[in-house]
Parts: C-alpha cells; structure tokens; sequence
C-alpha cells in the first residue's frame, strides 16, 4: 500500500475522517481509512497501488464490469442504464452532435456503442482486459492506455462516467486530457457526491465509499478546485437522478422491512430535495466541461 499527499493540494499531513470496509467483500478486520485535508478534499489514505488495487475488481458483484444475465436485478439495471444513455445523449447533443469521442474508464461498453449506433466514432480506453474483450464483441474500438492514441488525433468529446475516482494518477490523466481534446472539444465528467443526500443517513455502508477502488470522494467545491487547477471550467453542472436508488439499494445493511421502509424514505427526501434545491445534495455529479482559454 502507498500513503499519499493531499491530491488536491499536495498537503502531507491529513486527519482520518471515517473508516470503512470493501462492500462487496465485508470483512470487520479489514478497514480502509478516508482521509480528509484542510483544504477539504477527502480521499482513501493509505490506498492500494495500480498494480494491487486490480484484484478488488474482480468480484461478481461488480457491476460496471458485468456481462448480461438474466437475473431480475441485472434486467432492471440494463433498462435504468438504457434510459441513462438516453439523457446522457441528450445532454451532450446540445453541445456537440458528432466526431471523435473518447471515453475513460468506459467498463460495459454500452456509452460507446450507443455513441457508436448514433454514427460517432467512438473508442474506450480501459484497463481492464475483460471490459475491453466485452467492448470489441460489440464492435467498440479499445485501448489501454493513451500512449496508444497518435499524437495527431484528438477528440471533440472526452467522457469519465464514474471512473475519475479511480485513476491514481490525476496529474498525468489530465496533462493527457488536454493534449487529446480538441480546443473547443467537451470533457464530461461523472462522479458521486461526497454531500448526497443519502449519505447521512447510510454513514460508513454509504455505497459509493466503494473502499479500496474509489480513490476520491468529491463535493461540489473540490471538484471544481481540481478542474480549475487542471485548467478547466465547468460550463454546466447537473444531477444524475437514477443514481440515488441505485446508491441507497447498496447501502443497505440488511433487506429487513425497516430498512427498506427507510430505504424509500430517504429515496424520495433525496430526489425533492434534488428537485428543488438543485444537484449541490445530488448522488452523483455529472459537470460539463471546457479547456480554459
Ligand atoms: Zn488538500
């Protein structure tokens, strides 16, 4: 394991902020600490390097990296992603129609083959081997990493749904961002929000701590800190609505009917409050973004 600096602000020393456990491999010896800096940013402290984080992905429980079954849960979730696409698509259609995307980080393939279906030329770049096999059965170019991207090509969209929070190295992802977006090309960015809603009433079984493979637990302020230093701004910023059931479903600690009876509690306190105060209490956070001019 490697203990770092404050990514955000390079400061050594941190204080503990909250311990957690592996939700898809609970285990009550093995807690991974939640540091959180002065300058607010909180983030896993000590965390597993590239190499020795690969191993925690590898769980049948992880979604994102999930083929297709039948089961009922697998079927409601494909349908949820599909309606998710849809916005998304709709979302980044007001900025840009068509050209060359990237996306980072990209796990089912399912963002690339629809931008694929809409005459896109799509690529993902991802470093897992069995994404990007899942990827190419679906006619998705892949790579591994940006060395493998010409130093002439670059992109009029580049998109992070979700995987920001599990790259080690922000400094070099984001020198790479800017030498392969085009000047007036789209970063989209997605992560959880540190300040959902939910995350009071879940604590420690909060879903998105998803110790030891989250990295960084953003809020509203530290995100726009980090693109701000990385030199870019954010033109729009929204809510992801569909990911406030999916977070409090894995939040769960047990599926007794107290729990559930709360779990629908804390659904619909979370979407009004979304609803009418806007995405600063949201799941997750999708943000649009610019290079700076
Ligand atoms: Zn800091």
């Amino acid at each position: 394991m490697e203990s770092i600096n404050c990514p955000l602000c390079q400061q050594p020393s941190q204080s503990s902020w909250i311990r957690v456990s592996d939700r898809l491999n609970p285990d009550p010896d093995k807690k991974y600490n939640i540091s959180k800096c002065e300058c607010g940013f909180m983030f896993l402290n000590p965390r597993y390097n590239e190499d020795e984080v690969s191993e925690f992905y590898q769980s049948d429980g992880y979604d994102p990296h999930a083929s297709d079954s039948a089961s009922l849960y697998r079927q409601i979730y494909k349908m949820v992603m599909k309606l998710a696409l849809f916005l998304k698509f709709k979302t980044i259609n007001q900025y840009v129609q068509n050209g060359r995307l990237l996306d980072i980080g990209g796990g089912s393939g399912d963002f690339c083959r629809y931008f694929k279906d809409k005459d896109w030329d799509a690529t993902m770049l991802d470093t897992s081997e069995n994404a990007r096999r899942n990827a190419e059965t679906l006619g998705i170019a892949t790579i591994s990493t940006f060395s493998q991207i010409q130093d002439d090509i670059q992109y009029d969209l580049i998109t992070m749904w979700h995987s920001l929070e599990h790259i080690h190295d922000l400094e070099s992802l984001f020198e790479n961002i800017r030498t392969h977006l085009k000047p007036n090309g789209y970063l989209i960015i997605a992560v959880p929000n540190i300040r959902a809603n939910e995350q009071s009433y879940y604590a420690d079984t909060w879903a998105p701590f998803d110790a030891p493979r989250h990295l960084y637990h953003f809020s509203p302020e530290t995100l726009k800190q980090l693109l701000d230093k990385n030199n870019f701004k954010i033109i729009q910023s929204l809510p992801l609505y569909q990911d406030t059931p999916y977070n409090i479903l894995h939040s769960l600690p047990d599926r007794s009917v107290d729990q559930i009876l709360k779990a629908l509690y804390v659904w619909m306190s979370s979407w009004a409050k979304i609803f009418f105060k806007g995405n600063y209490f949201s799941s997750s956070m999708e943000v649009v973004c610019t290079i700076k001019s």
